[in-house]
Formats: C-alpha cells, sequence, structure tokens
C-alpha cells in the first residue's frame, strides 16, 4: 500500500476489505466501487472514490497523516481526509471525501499507534485527546453512516441496493466479574468492619453475613442480573472472569480463587441459566501480555471448555499492532473496544468488524464486537458524571444508532455497580433499557 503512489489503483485486500464492510449487507457489489485517481479507469466502475495522501509514502504512520480540526463534512458527516466534492464521469459518479482513508483511520485504531503518547494514568490511550471525542462526533457510528453514503451514490449511480433492517443484529448482555463480592478477602473484610464501627459503610451484620456467605454479600447481585436478562430472550449473555492467580497490583485486586467453591458455584448457575463464559484479562496482562495465554487456559481448565470470548480489565485493550497476543490465546471475539472516559462509538462503527493491524495492513483473526456503553463511564465523576435523566437519554441515543445501522448492542453492566444505595441509579437504569429491549 504505501508503495502505491495515488496516482495508481489502491485497490489492495484492505481496501477491498473496507469496501465490502461499508457496503455491509451489500457488500456483494464491492466490486462495483473503485478507488483510484487513475482518469483511464473511472469508467470500470459505477462509484469512484479518490484517494487522498492518506496512504502515501511518506506520510502513512507519521504525523502529517493525522486529520486537522475543524473537519470538513459530506452530506452531512464529519470527513477526516478527502474533499466533499462530487461529480460526474460519464455514468461513474467520482467522490473526492476519501471515506475508505477515513473508515480505516478509525476501524484500525491508527490514532492509537501515531498517536501512542496520548495515554492516560493506566497507559490507555485517552478518549479525551481522541479524534472522535476532539471533534464531536463519539456519539455517531459515522463509518457506518459513510456506508449509507456509499449505498446511496451506488443508486444514485442507477444500482438497485436493498434497504438494511432497521433493528440490533445482536444483543450482548455483558458483565465483568472484577469481585464475587465486596467483604471476601481479609483485606475488605477489615475494611468493611473498620468503617461499619465508624458508623459507615453497609452495617456490620452485612459484612459478618458476607464473611460466612458471598451470597449474603450486597455485590452478590448475579440472581438479579440473571433475572433482568432473562427478560432479553433474544440476546447473548456473557460473564467475564479474572482467572489471574496472584494478583500483585491494587488494580487486580480484589482476588477470588476461579477454581474456589465461591465461583465455581456461581459459575454453575450462570452456565444453567445459558450464559457464556469469557476471560477477563487481567490489568498486569496490559504490560505482559504473554500472561493472557496462561489465563485462558487456566480459565478454560476450570469451565471444562475453550474460551474464545475476551474482555481486559480496566478496558486496557492491548495497541493494535499486538492483537496477535489474543488470538495466540484462542481469543476469537472480543468485547473490550470503547473508551472508558466516554460511552460512544470508538471504532466509528456499532458494527462487529475484523481486528486491523495499522503497521501490517494485515487483518488478525478476531472478531471486535465495540463495546456501546459500560455503566460506570455514564456515571463516574471523573468520566460523563451524568444523572439518571442525562445517562438514559444518551443511552437511548446510542441505542437509537445501533438500531438504525442494523448493529450490535454491547453494554456492559457490572455487579459491583448493583450495590444498592440511594444515589446510585445503575440497577434503574439497567432495568429501563432492558424493558427498551
Ligand atoms: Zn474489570
Amino acid at each position: 500500500m504505501q508503495s502505491n503512489s495515488s496516482d495508481n489503483d489502491s485497490r489492495t485486500p484492505i481496501v477491498d476489505y473496507i469496501i465490502r464492510f461499508l457496503l455491509g449487507d451489500c457488500h456483494s457489489e464491492a466490486h462495483l466501487v473503485g478507488y483510484t485517481s487513475d482518469v483511464s479507469r473511472f469508467g470500470r466502475y459505477r462509484v469512484v472514490i479518490v484517494p487522498s495522501r492518506f496512504f502515501d509514502e511518506g506520510v502513512y504512520l507519521t504525523s502529517k497523516s493525522l486529520p486537522e480540526l475543524p473537519l470538513q463534512s459530506v452530506e452531512g458527516v464529519p470527513l477526516l481526509f478527502g474533499q466533499p466534492s462530487i461529480r460526474t464521469y460519464g455514468d461513474t459518479l467520482v467522490v473526492d471525501a476519501d471515506i475508505v482513508a477515513s473508515s480505516f483511520f478509525l476501524l484500525s485504531r491508527y490514532e492509537d499507534l501515531v498517536s501512542a503518547d496520548k495515554v492516560d494514568i493506566h497507559g490507555r490511550f485517552s478518549g479525551r485527546d481522541s479524534l472522535p471525542w476532539r471533534a464531536g462526533f463519539l456519539d455517531r457510528p459515522i463509518v457506518d453512516e459513510y456506508g449509507e453514503l456509499l449505498r446511496s451514490w451506488l443508486r444514485t449511480a442507477g444500482i438497485n441496493l436493498p434497504e438494511p433492517p432497521q433493528e440490533f443484529s445482536r444483543v450482548y448482555l455483558t458483565h465483568d466479574v472484577d469481585a464475587l463480592g465486596l467483604y471476601r478477602s481479609a483485606r475488605s473484610f477489615a475494611g468493611g468492619i473498620y468503617r461499619s464501627l465508624r458508623g459507615g459503610g453497609v452495617g456490620l451484620r452485612s459484612v459478618l453475613r458476607s464473611a460466612i456467605d458471598v451470597r449474603n454479600d450486597p455485590a452478590y447481585t448475579f440472581p438479579w442480573l440473571l433475572r433482568e436478562n432473562a427478560r432479553v430472550t433474544y440476546a447473548e449473555k456473557i460473564f467475564f472472569f479474572k482467572s489471574e492467580p496472584y494478583p500483585l497490583g491494587g488494580y487486580d485486586r480484589p482476588y477470588y480463587n476461579i477454581g474456589g467453591r465461591d465461583a465455581h458455584r456461581l459459575l454453575g448457575a450462570i452456565v444453567d441459566a445459558g450464559c457464556s463464559v469469557g476471560l477477563h484479562s487481567s490489568y498486569r496482562s496490559f504490560r505482559e501480555p504473554h500472561r493472557i495465554a496462561d489465563e485462558a487456559r487456566r480459565l478454560a481448565r476450570v469451565v471444562g471448555r475453550g474460551v474464545s470470548q475476551h474482555r481486559s480489565h480496566y478496558l486496557t485493550i492491548l495497541p493494535p499492532t499486538d492483537g496477535h497476543y489474543y488470538a495466540d490465546a484462542g481469543i476469537a471475539d472480543d468485547f473490550t473496544i470503547g473508551y472508558a472516559q466516554a460511552s460512544g462509538f470508538r471504532l466509528g462503527t456499532c458494527r462487529r468488524v475484523s481486528w486491523i493491524d495499522p503497521k501490517t495492513m494485515q487483518i488478525v483473526p478476531i472478531d471486535v464486537h465495540p463495546l456501546t456503553m459500560m455503566d460506570v463511564s455514564l456515571s463516574n465523576a471523573a468520566y460523563m458524571n451524568l444523572s439518571f435523566d442525562e445517562a438514559y437519554r444518551y443511552a437511548y441515543k446510542l441505542m437509537s444508532e445501533v438500531r438504525r445501522h442494523n448493529g450490535e448492542l454491547v453494554l456492559l453492566w457490572h455487579n459491583t455497580s448493583l450495590i444498592a444505595s440511594d444515589n446510585n441509579y445503575h440497577s434503574a437504569l439497567y432495568s429501563r433499557i432492558i424493558s427498551d429491549l
């Protein structure tokens, strides 16, 4: 690709993948779409996208390739590269808006690679520094909007294409099991007792009851979650479990023994309810990714079958060049990619997309299911800090976008976020969303 100057036909395998992705259900018409600035080739296609200089040698993977704000827009959709002009050349519609490079930029997490210094205290690419946030389109799946535009241009050029259905292609109700309960380790138990004696926390009786049986713990909200989830019969439900045996760092605490009685009983209930078990890879494995395969193996041993679904703790997804660590660990489906700081469409899409390595331009065999929203992203004072009504309105907006584009809705609610208290709206918000589904 980098060897191509923009004078030649730039239809490489990755460009072909992007065009097919944009067309979605109509991908069999991809041969009608060209990606070239060579006028002599225009007549072969019904729609031609003219490449910007994004992929050119000397530009690609350098800071010169980054879009500049303010962005232009094409038919109301923010445009990262190229010009919004559209013209005709014989029977062919020629579009100078480079929606191929614009889509590639978002789908491959290109910015994570080229602006790798923009990370937060956890080493995660910072949502607040991301282009979708800075340009104000994180709440719009603009790659899917490009897909709509491309289909409309093909129709203008005389191709008869069906409209996609306006419904969820899939709903995933997912839960990260960071802790089985609040008071199950010696440390958290001592802390609970201390706070209770000082008149704070959940009260001494609650702490003691949890110590006797985790099912009494205020964070053991799994039975409630299973009941709520059962209301959406068509949804897939996944619980992601940690399996790191020696958590050294504070961000991987509290520890629970995935092979112990408490976890065993919970896993049994989850599997009996028809839910899947996925790997919640540790915070530590973000720095030491060779651990991911060990964690996956350990969890697989406990559940008695291979584990192929994944989300990392703290949403610390590995850089886009390191997807092979997940693939090598047997991960086929990832559900991590969203920003903790703000819910929305980090990849510009709400549809399942292959993991793309922007350095090699190769597809890594992992299906990425973009995370639509996480409970604490909405409420946390350091994140979006929304009230119940604001959070519901925002959730509704994201859900409407997913429905409109026939995308996947991926929700992340933690069992530990559902602890009853006056200022916690997460159980009420989850119930309301479940009712909408
Ligand atoms: Zn977690």
